[in-house]
């Protein structure tokens, strides 16, 4: 077998890598010059935080990440995660059943987890085991242990296409040449749409622009993730705080939002902005072959930053022992297909 994977988000770079650690022959491909320049480069990062969201065959990888997560830290010493809980007060349920591990905490409770809030509100969903991470970071440490594992990378190449002959897809053409593969995988996020289109194929996956803004801030400002009705904060490492907003708002707005809501950001400073295009599959994740002749894989999910760590390790082992996952059996591509599936 040989696998060429397009994509170097965080889903392309956890596939290869889950690959190359099965010994499988991969090669990473990808039209920017960089990993991470798609959704990942512009993602939150925060790690299980769906409340009680878990769309489709979601649902059956969630038991799963935590621990998929604390694997890749021990596997690669560049993966850090920052297990700060999470504190939100936007609409999210509270665990219904014992165990979630989920809880109800009021204002003083507040005040305690997340000291700086001017205004705590009178209660919030408190959730321990909540953590983030750097995304760009954490696809640069999964891409470049793949390539140590033996991985190949093709980065900046141009005219990104799959090469069928008769109608049965052989490999990847671009301009650094031809990349031959007994089967393609498609991590390339909203750019998945495109590449399908050769082959008469149209999926359900929207793009969804979500704000970014990148601040400083002094250390410890934001203790956990903190997430109200109108934004998102997290200190990603010390001294840089990373915040969502809808895509409409701004930065200043983000900044002045920010100031509002915790003493001492008076200094903060907006570094930088970007919207990005989310990869969004309606109804869950869709993962797995989308041809009869298996040469072409799909991966192509949202919250792809939680289930990057799962979805990579699941898919290398349904490619390379041929056996399938159960915990992917309600992310499966058929019945999904809008245009050409036959
Ligand atoms: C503001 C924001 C906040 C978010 N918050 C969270 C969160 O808190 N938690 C969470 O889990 N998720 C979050 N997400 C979602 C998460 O970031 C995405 O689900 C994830 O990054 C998708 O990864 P991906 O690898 O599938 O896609 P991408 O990162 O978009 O990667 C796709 C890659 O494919 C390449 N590509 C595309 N088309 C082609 C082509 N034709 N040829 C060659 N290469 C191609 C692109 O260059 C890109 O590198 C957030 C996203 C945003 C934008």
């Amino acid at each position: 077998m040989s696998v060429v994977v397009v994509g170097a988000g965080i889903v392309g770079a956890s596939v290869a890598y889950h690959l190359a650690r099965r010994g499988a022959p991969v090669t990473l491909i990808d039209r920017a010059p960089a990993p991470a320049t798609g959704a990942t480069g512009g993602s939150f990062a925060w790690i299980g935080g769906r409340g009680g969201h878990w769309p489709g065959g979601a649902e059956d990888l969630r038991g799963s990440v935590l621990a998929d997560h604390r694997r890749l830290e021990a596997e690669l010493p560049d993966v850090a995660v920052r297990w700060s809980g999470s504190l939100r007060w936007d609409g999210a349920p509270v665990g219904a059943e014992p165990g979630e591990g989920r809880f109800r905490v009021g204002a003083d409770g507040i005040r305690a987890l997340e000291p700086g809030l001017r205004e705590p509100p009178e209660w919030a969903v408190h959730t321990p085991s909540d953590g983030g991470l750097d995304a760009v970071a954490v696809t640069g440490a999964l891409v470049r242990a793949a390539r140590g594992l033996g991985a190949r990378m093709v980065l900046g190449a141009a005219g990104v296409a799959l090469k069928t002959v008769d109608g049965r897809v052989l490999g990847v053409t671009s301009s650094a040449g031809f990349h031959p593969a007994s089967t393609v995988v498609l991590a390339a996020g909203t750019g998945v749409r495109g590449l399908l289109t050769p082959l008469g194929l149209e999926l359900p996956i929207e793009a969804s622009p979500a704000r970014l803004v990148r601040l400083t801030a002094p250390s410890g400002l934001v203790r956990a993730i903190v997430a109200g009705p109108e934004f998102e904060v997290r200190e990603v490492r010390e001294g840089r705080l990373l915040m969502t907003v809808p895509p409409t708002s701004s930065a200043d707005r983000a900044l002045r939002r920010l100031q509002a809501s915790f003493h001492g950001a008076d200094g903060c400073r907006v570094l930088d902005t970007r919207v990005s295009a989310r990869p969004m599959p309606a109804d869950g994740p869709l993962v797995g072959h989308l041809v009869p002749d298996g040469s072409v894989y799909l991966a192509v999910l949202h919250s792809a930053v939680t289930l990057a760590p799962t979805v990579g390790r699941l898919v290398a082992q349904e490619l390379v022992t041929g056996e399938s996952a159960e915990e992917l059996r309600r992310c499966r591509p058929e019945g999904r297909i809008l245009r050409g599936g036959g």
